[in-house]
């Protein structure tokens, strides 16, 4: 039976060079990979083929297409491509529908999928879609990357507006190292406490 793998972590954590790495492995045995990431990732941009395709990329440098998941049906998509593994990036952004049709990939079609992406927005909430893929997947993994402070282990992302933490806003504003930092509880919960 194919498993249901959720990786997760906070921000610049590099769940996205973990899985171009991943996907590379696959590759070089000669297995089929597909990749999906979300359009909601804006800071990519999309590339070609009727505006299908967008790019996963790894802060270090290393890019991938990867066809964007709203704008095709990856239920049949990994029926009629019948890839070795699939990989998803940027999951917290994903409706549960989406969420829904990725089980029954693994389910129905007995095609493995790893999903990347936040356990939690910036105000400590879990995503929906990430809720659903820590209460559904066969396997969890955490990526862990130390506090952007202290050496504890990074558990929140604290949005930054120009050096500035900020605790309320939008929820989704997409942004890189400049807009979000890795941090731990306490280093939060401080910082937090100073803006108060
Ligand atoms: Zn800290």
């Amino acid at each position: 039976m194919s498993k249901l793998c959720f990786v997760y972590s906070t921000m610049n954590s590099g769940k996205t060079l973990e899985l171009i790495k991943t996907a590379h492995y696959y590759e070089e045995r000669n297995k089929k990979v597909l990749i999906f990431t979300s359009e909601k990732d804006t800071r990519n941009g999309v590339i070609h083929r009727d505006n299908k395709i967008g790019k996963v990329v790894a802060r270090i440098g290393y890019s991938r297409p990867a066809w964007l998941i709203e704008r095709i049906d990856c239920y049949e998509m990994a029926k009629n491509e019948k890839p070795d593994c699939i990989f998803v990036d940027e999951v917290q952004f994903l409706t549960k529908d989406i969420i829904l049709k990725i089980i029954s990939i693994v389910d129905n079609l007995d095609i493995p999928v790893t999903c990347y992406g936040l356990k939690c927005d910036f105000q400590n909430n879990l995503f929906e879609s990430s809720a659903l893929l820590l209460s559904y997947s066969d396997v969890l993994k955490e990526l862990e990357i130390d506090c952007w402070y202290c050496n504890k282990k990074a558990l929140l992302n604290l949005r930054m507006n120009n050096n500035d933490p900020v605790f309320e806003g939008e929820l989704l504003l997409v942004g890189g190292s400049e807009s979000y930092k890795p941090v731990c509880r306490r280093c939060y919960n401080m910082l937090k406490s100073q803006k108060s």
